[in-house]
């Protein structure tokens, strides 16, 4: 066995699409071609979002595809929990080193004044923290609680943090001008996905993180944190979003490419032939298993733009 650790990390809040789907399945490719293991851990920090159903049913879809995790979900492991509703005692200890660094801030504007007209965007759209609240006085702070309970922010360096992605190659953002001051925590005390994947990934082990290309502008702060914390960070692969025929983006509100359709009419080998054809894997949308495919895997075969899914595949 390789010392590759790839992971699965869904946010079940419904039944998996195909664009999950996909993910894992170059996941556990990418892993499993070189000899490594899959952890599968769900992301669930917003549980009421994610009911426990959905994470098992998502366990026993991966099964029946033949992607079963090696580690992790409700098999358990020796770095559990792998729920991250069930984290939250870990993510407080690294959260608590940023608050010691100074690092960390209460955040009172509203909604609207985030997104108001004037505010700073990127070329994707997002809109970059102005920073309105990093200067408050301590006597602004108590005034300002007493009406609102803050989110907490993270303050970021004007530095450009670059990297190079396994399959979409050098990618770079500077974090005070594309990024901005990020949230850690929010307002119910709940933590932020930022923080919670870093220190996760980082404490399961993982090696390297296999995600969509909507995450890629994320890992520059990430990477930032892991340097933060003094935590290792994993080698990212970040695979083109797949879009359904006519474009839109997949999205587990969409009936028909959810598993539950996919399920009454396909097996599973014919699922994962398709999946692989659409994403260069093969040159015909042939039956296949997830080990049948392992032999061959190689990512140059995967496109770097966003896959459509080919007329009448599924
Ligand atoms: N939980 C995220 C999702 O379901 C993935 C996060 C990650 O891979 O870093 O989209």
């Amino acid at each position: 066995m390789s010392s590759t650790v790839g992971r699965y990390a869904p946010s079940p809040s419904g039944r998996m699409h195909l664009g999950n789907l996909c993910c894992c399945l170059l996941a556990w490719l990418s892993a499993k071609s070189s000899g490594g293991k899959v952890v599968l851990r769900i992301e669930d920090l917003d549980a009421m979002r994610c009911p426990r159903e959905f994470a098992d049913l998502l366990e026993a879809d991966l099964a029946w595809l033949g992607l079963a995790a090696d580690e992790g979900g409700s098999k358990g492991g020796p770095r559990g929990p792998y729920y991250q509703s069930e984290r939250s005692a870990i993510y407080e200890e690294y959260y608590q080193k940023l608050v010691r660094k100074g690092l960390v801030y209460p955040c009172f504007c509203s909604r609207s004044q985030l997104h108001a007209a004037d505010a700073p965007h990127r070329s994707d759209g997002k809109v970059v923290y102005a920073g309105t609240c990093r200067n408050l006085t301590p006597e602004e702070i108590v005034l300002r609680t007493a009406r609102r309970k803050p989110a907490w922010r993270v303050m970021v360096p004007d530095e450009t943090i670059s990297f190079v992605d396994g399959h979409m190659g050098p990618y770079a953002e500077n974090l005070a001008q594309d990024c901005g001051d990020f949230y850690l925590r929010r307002a119910d005390g709940v933590f932020a996905y930022q923080l919670a994947v870093v220190v996760d990934d980082a404490l399961m082990g993982v090696t390297q993180v296999v995600r969509g290309a909507d995450l890629l502008s994320s890992t520059p702060r990430q990477l930032w944190l892991y340097r933060e914390l003094g935590l290792p960070a994993p080698e990212f692969y970040h695979m083109p979003l797949l879009l359904a025929v006519d474009g839109r983006r997949l999205s587990k509100r969409d009936g028909d490419e959810s598993l539950e359709h996919l399920q009454a009419r396909y097996t599973p080998e014919q699922i994962i032939g398709r999946l692989a054809y659409a994403c260069g894997l093969q040159n015909a949308p042939d039956p296949r298993t997830p080990a049948e495919l392992a032999d061959g895997f190689s990512w140059q075969r995967v496109p770097q733009n966003d896959i459509i899914l080919p007329e009448g595949l599924f």
